[in-house]
Order: C-alpha cells, then sequence, then structure tokens
C-alpha cells in the first residue's frame, strides 16, 4: 500500500504512478525502475493539481524549493487520453476550497 501525495488516499502501489526527480525535474516512473527517492500519485490530473497546491512533491522527495511538474501533466494527459484544447478545458476550472 502506498499514499497518493495529492489526495492522501492510501492505494494498492499498481494503481498509482511513482514519481522520481531526474536533473532537476519531476519524472514520471510509469515502470518503477528508476533509482532515487520516489513519491506516489493516482495518474489523475486531480491528485497532480492537488500534490502541487501543497507543495508535496518537494516534501516527499525531500527536494528544497519547486518543481517542474510538466512532464508529469504530460504523463497524465497522454496517459488519460485528455485532450487540452483552449476553451474545452474542464479540470483547471474547478475550484479546491482547501
Ligand atoms: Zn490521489
Amino acid at each position: 500500500m502506498r499514499t497518493c501525495i495529492g489526495c492522501r488516499t492510501r492505494s494498492e502501489a499498481d494503481g498509482l504512478l511513482r514519481v522520481v526527480v531526474v536533473h532537476g525535474a519531476l519524472t514520471p516512473d510509469p515502470r518503477r525502475r528508476l533509482p532515487g527517492r520516489g513519491a506516489w500519485l493516482h495518474p489523475a490530473l486531480e491528485c497532480l493539481h492537488r500534490a502541487e497546491r501543497r507543495s508535496a512533491f518537494p516534501r516527499a522527495l525531500r527536494v528544497p524549493g519547486k518543481l517542474d511538474v510538466a512532464a508529469v501533466r504530460e504523463h497524465l494527459i497522454v496517459a488519460n487520453g485528455i485532450r487540452e484544447t483552449p476553451g474545452s478545458v474542464t479540470d483547471e476550472s474547478k475550484v479546491d476550497p482547501s
């Protein structure tokens, strides 16, 4: 069992995406082969957004400062088959009261 750093829900590791830091950038590690400390995240943009807002990546990975989540976002978009076209973005418009 692993805890998603976005929503903090415990899940089987199989249902979570491993994310590591490579050269200062967050890197998705779906095969779980990259060395080093990993953070676990549901393969969902909502969990990524939550993790970003809470600065969960630097904390989970023990890296100071902000980390670039672009590669992870890209991975999730491809994995979920989401097309980010202007005017049809629904995910960003959701406001999380926390
Ligand atoms: Zn989650």
